[in-house]
């Protein structure tokens, strides 16, 4: 078996560093609502991992956490408000944010709460209409 690969990760500053190892469960876009008003964004680009695969290499102490629902614990750094990751308990995996691992080879494969889209995406891709049955959703795709 090849060694799995190794990426490095960071906040917008560096005070946090991180890296994942091997390869995420899953890739691609959020468009729920709570993911676009806590980025300030139009829609998430997510990759899930085992927890165990995700290890802070600097600046652990310097990560705030806020969980508005027990389904989503988002984490940023304390000094730049740079986000970083969202640990998901109920499905056991934590999402690291595409835009914070640059030099990770992100291939997104679907969107999710595609029903709450303020910025369709027309690039093929199946569009859920909020989660895919093994992630507990109605898995209903609808139309892009
Ligand atoms: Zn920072
Ligand atoms: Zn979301």
């Amino acid at each position: 078996m090849a060694t799995p690969t190794t990426y490095q990760g960071g906040c917008f500053c560096g005070a946090v560093q991180f890296t994942v190892t091997g390869e995420p469960v899953a890739m691609g876009y959020c468009h729920c609502e709570s993911c676009r008003r806590w980025s300030a964004g139009p829609v998430n680009a997510f990759t899930l991992w085992p927890p165990e695969a995700v290890k802070v290499t600097r600046g652990a102490d310097n990560i705030g956490a806020y969980n508005k629902t027990p389904q989503s614990i988002r984490k940023w750094c304390r000094t730049c408000g740079g986000h970083v990751f969202t640990e998901h308990p109920g499905m056991g995996l934590t999402d690291v944010y595409a835009a914070v691992i640059p030099d990770f080879p992100f291939r997104p494969g679907i969107h999710v709460h595609y029903q709450e889209c303020r910025l369709p995406i027309r690039d093929g891709l199946p569009k859920m209409k909020d989660v895919p049955g093994e992630m507990g959703g109605s898995g209903v795709a609808i139309a892009e």
